[in-house]
């Protein structure tokens, strides 16, 4: 359960598709991570920045996967599912509410204290004047989870001004020490990140930090 620990990140010519008919979404993908940095995926619509997140959780069949994605010294492949998807926290804007207590829906696994989740909901009640519903939720589970990596995937439509923003902010002054890996919409919300990985019809376009961007 210490997996993953520093949260360091790495693709090795990783390749994937949908179905063996078709091309592949993600094209030999090499690139690293230190843990604890924050990585922003960006590129146009169909550039491959939703797949990467995907093989990330093995959302993929192993057979139309090639290369491998490496966590902390493990190649994921080698992890069992549940472990690997309970190992890392999403985010995204889906306001997927689920059926069940408060405190089923923000303490899945059922480790917290009462004292942690009034703290978590603190949090999620500031950030509601100012975040859309969906994600609020979902940041306030990311933080309690204290998972190594957490992934951001907003989607476009739903993203505005002021929650792009607020959202920002819940990163920098409360995700210290994450990993983090988030699909961008736009510059702003990546300025302050360590890499950008600019995806282009599934290849690596760029990779390196926003000041040389
Ligand atoms: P967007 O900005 O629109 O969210 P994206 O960068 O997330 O785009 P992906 O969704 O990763 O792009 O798509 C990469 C490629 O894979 C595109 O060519 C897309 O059509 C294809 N693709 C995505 N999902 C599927 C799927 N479920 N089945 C088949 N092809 C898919
Ligand atoms: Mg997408």
């Amino acid at each position: 359960s210490a997996w993953p620990s520093a949260g360091s990140l790495a693709f090795s010519d990783f390749s994937m598709r949908y179905r063996d008919d078709l091309p592949p979404a993600l094209k030999n993908l090499s690139f690293e991570l230190q843990g604890g940095l924050k990585i922003g995926i960006c590129g146009r619509t169909g550039s491959g920045k939703s797949s990467t997140v995907l093989s990330l959780f093995r959302g993929i069949d192993q057979h139309l996967v090639t290369g491998s994605i490496v966590i902390d010294g493990v190649d994921i492949s080698t992890v069992p599912l549940k472990k690997l998807r309970e190992s890392m926290s999403i985010v995204t804007q889906d306001p997927f509410l689920w059926h069940g207590s408060i405190r089923e829906n923000l303490d899945i696994t059922n480790e917290r204290t009462d004292a942690e989740i009034w703290e978590a909901l603190k949090l999620d009640d500031k950030l509601d004047h100012l975040v859309a519903n969906g994600s609020c939720s979902s940041l306030a589970r990311a933080l309690l989870r204290n998972k190594k990596i957490v992934v951001l995937d907003e989607s476009t439509s739903s993203m505005d001004h002021i929650t792009d923003e607020k959202i920002r902010h819940v990163v920098d002054l409360h995700m210290k020490g994450f990993t983090v890996i988030a699909i961008a919409h736009r510059i702003s919300t990546i300025v302050n990140y360590d890499k950008i990985l600019v995806l282009d019809s599934g290849s690596i376009a760029e990779f390196d930090n926003p000041t040389v961007l």
